[in-house]
């Protein structure tokens, strides 16, 4: 599919970039040679480069015309802990590393955006192309915004995009509101009084309390949450007792939550606490309860996805620009950058058929290449029109 002929022409190298940085995958806040790498040549483009924002973190500034407008865009930059099984001339060389959560194309398509910008500067204003870290299990994002991002780097909103392989190829989804959910873990200790398995009544059966506090999480999810405000409470590991005829003294409960609304979720945490301490009570158990808040949901703005909507249709056609997809219960630290800044987070298709279709973290998936320049057509146009040189409010139509 054509997207700007100029755009088109540097496929090759994003494909380049994109090859080079799947062979040397490096996971959270390693990523030392990737953040060399995309530093290097955002220097040689002339971008005011900022290294070291959350350890291996990059920004890198660009700045055309007069206006104060600004804009964020962003890529992650870290690989999985995985051992690919691809057999192409550019798989990992790092044993136990792996992209197969496709950032090595995101690092590509914005790396080629910004290569087109600087070397056009068809805009009036400062654009921040942000280079995170640590996008996998350690927020990256969050330490970013922690460390200053949206302090030291001024941007008016900021956008994010994933690629996504059972949308097909060069789609964009498009969506107002929760696009991904939250992810939060829980661990639940229940102590009761260990007994023979004979004798019940002498001692305090910490199974059947813990058990009875699964089906409460139950309960929580399906009874006391709107039906229509989805909400996951997964029990995926329940660890007591050795042997045939001894109740055990120990119980330990653990999993994950899942919400679209930041409301639910307190909800969520509040309830199963109670219910924990009230089961736990009522049978004269002790209980400890301890809930992990991971990633918030990630949850656009309206105003920034319509813009968002509106530059996909005119890179990739109105056909091509789903605005009704679901969204998933999988979740993304750029939620964190969502809480701070307006902005938008939108999906490309790597389509279904590429690398046999295997899903995102599995040891045979590759980045698509063919997605490159539409990937990075979206963040150009995206850019000129949030900055536009004719428009005084610099608002896409
Ligand atoms: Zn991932
Ligand atoms: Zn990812």
């Amino acid at each position: 599919m054509p997207v700007r002929p100029e755009i088109d022409a540097i496929a090759h190298m994003m494909s380049e970039w994109r090859r080079a940085l799947h062979a040397n995958p490096e996971t959270a806040y390693e990523e030392r040679e990737t953040a060399a790498f995309v530093a290097g040549l955002l220097e040689q483009w002339g971008i005011e480069v900022h290294r070291g924002l959350a350890v291996t973190g990059v920004v890198g500034t660009l700045r055309a015309g007069t206006s104060p407008r600004s804009i964020g865009l962003r890529a992650d930059m870290d690989a999985l802990d995985l051992e690919e099984q691809n057999t192409f001339a550019h798989r990992s060389r790092n044993p136990g590393k792996m992209h197969a959560c496709g950032h090595d194309g995101h690092c590509a398509m914005l790396l080629g955006a910004a290569y087109h910008l600087a070397k056009t500067r068809n805009f009036d204003g400062t654009i921040q192309f942000v280079f995170q870290p640590a996008e996998e299990n350690e927020a990256g994002a969050r330490r970013m915004v922690q460390e200053g991002l949206f302090d030291r780097f001024p941007m008016d909103a900021i956008y994010g995009m994933h690629n996504f392989p059972i949308i097909a190829e060069g789609d964009i989804v498009v969506r107002p509101g929760p696009m991904m959910a939250s992810a939060d873990f829980f661990e639940i200790v229940v102590k009761g009084r260990g007994a023979h398995g004979a004798w019940p009544h002498t001692g305090i059966d910490a199974i059947a309390i813990a058990s009875e506090m699964v089906l409460a999480f139950n309960h929580i999810a399906a009874r006391t949450i709107d039906p229509l405000q989805s909400t996951v409470i997964s029990v995926t590991k329940f660890n007591a007792g050795h042997t045939t005829n001894v109740i055990p003294e120990i119980v330990t409960i653990a999993g994950t939550t899942r919400t679209f609304s930041l409301e639910v979720r307190d909800a969520v945490e509040a309830r199963m606490q109670r219910v924990c301490e009230g089961i736990a009570a009522a049978h004269g158990a002790e209980v400890s309860f301890k809930y992990d808040r991971r990633y918030p949901p990630t949850l656009n703005h309206p105003e920034e996805t319509e813009i968002a909507a509106a530059v996909a249709e005119r890179v990739v056609g109105k056909a091509r620009v789903l605005r009704n997809e679901p969204p998933v219960m999988g979740a993304e630290d750029f939620a964190w950058m969502l809480l701070e800044k307006p902005g938008t987070y939108v999906w490309i298709g790597n389509g279904p058929e590429h690398q046999g279709g295997c899903m995102l973290h599995n040891p045979g998936y590759d980045f698509n290449d063919r997605i490159l320049p539409i990937g990075a057509g979206y963040w150009v146009e995206l850019a000129e029109s949030v900055l536009s040189r004719h428009t005084s409010e610099g608002v896409a139509s």
